[in-house]
């Protein structure tokens, strides 16, 4: 059955208290605006991304707003492997047990020309970050996912991930793996597990990455981060319990 997030979603103030919730590219962007939105919530967040001072200034802002510590835990994901996951995993099981959420958020655009002229180098990192880093860290983290009484996944898919537009490129395709995972996760998880598993695409919004896909555009024509976070919330809270395989999008 189709589902679509429900337009006037209205979280309770305590949605996510009690929970711990991972979110990748934390640092920057709809990664950072989820992580403050997840924290006033009541949610634990874990902030994963490449560049710690973006990270630092996330966890702090947490705290002063009086939400619970947060945890920072570095990560490129344009070299991260295996052995990097695990210890995360590991880390996360000493430190919490279990995992009640997970947002894979961070992303790279890449080039955006003509699969003539794309070149290799640039189609294999936007492939290790957009797909292959999220592959290792879903292995990784589903017993903790699975250890908690009931758990999100969220994969953040775009338009192109769902219509091909020409030179959206690497990125556009990795969308697309991005979707086919979220697809094939959500059936094998179904019905053996409490966790579930949805795409988001969270449409045009006002970060670097669009100013840089749309540099003619104005960039405040489009909503803040802050502004699409009912849906993020609405997805990593109990009320969308049950709601698994769907590619969902903000609007
Ligand atoms: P930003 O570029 O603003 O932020 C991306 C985040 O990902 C940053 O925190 C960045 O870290 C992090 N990141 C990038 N590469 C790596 C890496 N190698 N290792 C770890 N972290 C990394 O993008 P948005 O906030 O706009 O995008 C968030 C998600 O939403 C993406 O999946 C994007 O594809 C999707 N999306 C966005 C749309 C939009 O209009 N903004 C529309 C449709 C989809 P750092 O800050 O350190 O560079």
């Amino acid at each position: 059955m189709t589902h679509t997030i429900p337009g006037n979603y209205n979280p309770a103030p305590d949605l996510l208290a009690g929970k711990t919730i991972l979110v990748t590219g934390a640092g920057d962007g709809i990664g950072r605006a989820a992580a403050l939105s997840f924290a006033s919530h009541g949610a634990t967040v874990v902030l994963l991304g490449r560049t710690v001072a973006k990270l630092e200034s996330v966890y702090d802002e947490i705290e002063l707003a009086g939400g619970p510590q947060a945890a920072i835990f570095p990560m490129d994901l344009a070299v991260a492997g295996g052995e990097q996951c695990a210890e995360l995993a590991t880390a996360m099981t000493d430190t919490f047990g279990a995992l009640d959420g997970l947002l894979h958020n961070a992303s790279v655009l890449g080039e955006r020309r003509p699969i003539e002229s794309s070149t290799y180098a640039g189609w294999q990192e936007v492939m290790q970050v957009n797909v292959n880093a999220q592959f290792l860290l879903t292995r990784h983290l589903l017993p903790l996912l699975r250890a908690a009484p009931s758990a999100s996944i969220v994969l953040t898919s775009s338009g192109v991930g769902r219509k091909g537009r020409a030179f959206w490129g690497a990125y556009a395709v990795s969308k697309f793996a991005t979707e086919g995972f979220m697809q094939v996760l959500a059936d094998e998880l179904e019905n053996t597990s409490e966790v579930r598993v949805n795409s988001l695409n969270p449409g045009a919004t006002n970060t670097a990455m669009r100013r840089t896909a749309y540099p003619s555009e104005t960039p405040t024509d489009n909503p803040a981060p802050a502004d699409i976070m009912p849906a993020y919330l609405y997805l990593m809270g109990d009320d969308s319990k049950g709601v698994n395989g769907q590619a969902l999008s903000v609007r």
